[in-house]
């Protein structure tokens, strides 16, 4: 309804579609799609959709769940199909591996913005080293902690708290009291939360 429209983020109405780009937000009723029984945008009239139109979809959805541009989505498929086994879920691996990614997965962020920045601004280190670069894919056996003021470490405990109900994918380990996490394995297809049709999407790019 009206009243709800305005707790539906802008792209998640556009592509009217849940997205996942508000951290725990998203799996609570602040969320505006949870709040009502049909897709946002009250005034889109459904359009006729195409094999093409699908992939697009499919593809943009992964796009915007993951915060990358054309460019560097491009440059994830490359890599996956150049990879042995299947290439959408190599694709999806690697963009779950993204340490901003991580960052949010283990609850240190309270958002995919957020753990990005907090990223970008150095904050974050793996195995001691400071990274600043969001699409750093981690691996198993890194450790990532939280680095920096008491005020920085205090957004991040306070995002802790508030993520206490979300769940942690089997693949990672969290240690809240040293704000650290440890990646144990690396992901499998079914540790992937989003619902995304990797198979729709190879189809658009391999043409
Ligand atoms: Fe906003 Fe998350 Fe709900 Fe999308 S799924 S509308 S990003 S709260």
């Amino acid at each position: 309804m009206a009243r709800n429209s305005k707790n539906v983020c802008k792209l998640c109405r556009r592509e009217g579609m849940k997205l996942f780009l508000k951290g725990q937000r998203c799996f609570s009723e602040k969320c505006g799609i949870n709040r009502r029984d049909y897709a946002p945008g009250m005034h889109v009239r459904p359009k006729k959709s195409t094999d093409y139109g699908a992939q697009l979809r499919e593809k943009q959805k992964a796009k915007r769940i993951y915060g990358l541009l054309e460019r560097q989505f491009q440059h994830y498929f490359t890599i996956a199909s150049r990879q042995k086994g299947n290439t959408g879920e190599n694709l999806l691996v690697l963009m779950e591996r993204r340490l901003d990614n991580v960052v949010l997965n283990l609850g240190l962020a309270l958002s995919r913005f957020d753990a990005r920045q907090m990223v970008g601004h150095g904050h974050i280190r793996v195995n001691g080293k400071r990274i600043d670069i969001p699409s750093y894919l981690v691996r198993p056996g890194d450790e990532i902690q939280v680095f920096g003021t008491d005020k920085i470490k205090k957004k991040s405990t306070d995002a802790m708290d508030m993520n206490k109900g979300q769940s942690l994918p089997t693949w990672l380990e969290k240690m809240p009291a040293e704000l650290k996490g440890k990646v144990i394995q690396l992901p499998k297809r079914e540790d992937v939360p989003h619902p995304i049709n990797e198979q729709l999407i190879i189809e658009l790019c391999s043409k």
